[in-house]
């Protein structure tokens, strides 16, 4: 596993040429520069010289980073920015107080007792026995777990579209461990997840969220077992919106309604997901200033880095207010916890608002 001091070379190939600011959704609120790749960059460059100690200061900073990789889009020197910035963000965790007490709670004992009691109390699922030629694997990641209504309801879609269900149980995608630099647990989840399909042909592997799929696609930087690396490269990823929007199945409001959007940082498939919406009859789409901005939940909302993102959050409000929505969709949980905890709207999942709201044409 690479350390800090292994992205050496690579921080160095940053030509402080400064494009990622004209893209950093937390730069742009911000005007900082310590909350962009070139800013922190030259604090990682510090540490490795020794010349600066990582800190909580440092740390903070490190958080706000969405791990969006909009900059690496970017970035004329081809820098996988997220990639060195979770390197720092490892460090730190190795070295912190808090690190060491986040490893006994994200530890695998812990996290899986929690998971399991959720699921004992709420995890009752039906089994979808249907076959098809087309099979899937769904991965609905600790949300399905905790809402598993939602998951059926998408089961119950790709049977619609002819794509068989298979049955298998998985539990969270790795995200928090990754994003708190605890890599070692986040390796450890993403070698449980993948052994789990090394026996099964399927032909797609569903996701219904953003920050699930991109994690699940990280998992080939950090896994080093070659058979499981291959058979990760193999997977062909869907969205759930990705198949709607290649069936025929349309959708209707029950009442009508207005509806806006806010795509997720990781939110890969906008235009896809957009036209999903605008296609919901029975409703009037009006788009949000700003909707492809960052909701301010930075991956984890904490009280460091609080201040910025009630910044960003009471821009998205302000934005709201101009187009009085009934309701605002999504496509992560995370952003979905932002939007109907902080700004008290009717905030809901795309999906959940498809299964709760609409029927199928
Ligand atoms: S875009 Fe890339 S090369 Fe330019 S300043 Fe940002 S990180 Fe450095
Ligand atoms: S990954 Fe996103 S939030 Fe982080 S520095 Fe790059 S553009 Fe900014």
């Amino acid at each position: 596993m690479k350390e800090l001091k292994d992205y050496k070379e690579i921080i160095h190939t940053c030509s402080k040429c400064g494009l990622c600011q004209s893209v950093c959704p937390i730069y742009l609120e911000t005007g900082n520069e310590c909350t962009v790749s070139r800013g922190q960059f030259i604090m990682l460059r510090g540490i490795i010289k020794g010349e600066l100690k990582m800190n909580k200061n440092i740390n903070k900073y490190l958080d706000l980073c969405l791990k969006c990789g909009k900059c690496s889009d970017f970035c004329p020197s081809d820098i996988d920015i997220v990639e060195v910035i979770l390197s720092a963000k490892a460090e730190y965790f190795k070295n912190s107080l808090e690190g060491k007490l986040l490893s006994i709670l994200q530890s695998k004992p812990i996290f899986n007792i929690a998971l399991n009691t959720a699921r004992f109390l709420f995890g009752h699922q039906k089994k979808f026995k249907k076959k098809f030629d087309k099979k899937a694997i769904y991965f609905g990641g600790c949300i399905e777990t905790v809402l598993p209504k939602t998951s059926e309801y998408i089961k119950s879609l790709l049977n619609k579209m002819e794509i068989e269900v298979l049955d298998t149980k998985f539990n969270c995608c790795g995200l928090p461990f990754l994003t708190s630099g605890n890599i070692t647990r986040f390796v450890e989840q993403a070698n449980e997840n993948v052994q789990k399909l090394k026996e099964i042909d399927f032909d797609y592997f569903i996701t219904d969220c953003a920050s699930c799929e991109w994690t699940w696609k990280e998992y080939t930087k950090y896994i080093e077992d070659e058979e499981l690396k291959s058979k990760l490269e193999k997977i062909e990823f869907k969205s759930i919106y990705d198949l709607i929007s290649e069936s025929n199945i349309k959708f209707e409001s029950k009442k009508y309604c207005k509806i806006t959007y806010h795509q997720p940082c990781h939110e890969k498939n906008g235009e896809k997901v957009i036209n999903i919406i605008k296609n919901i009859e029975n409703t009037e789409f009006e788009e949000l200033e700003g909707f492809d901005k960052c909701c301010g939940f930075s991956g984890l909302i904490k009280p460091s880095t609080w201040k910025i993102s009630s910044k960003i959050i009471n821009s998205k409000k302000r934005n709201l207010k101009k187009i009085k929505p009934n309701y605002i969709l999504t496509t992560c949980v995370g952003c979905l916890i932002t939007l109907s905890l902080i700004t008290r709207l009717k905030a809901r999942r795309l999906i959940k608002f498809l299964d709760k709201n609409c029927n199928i044409k």
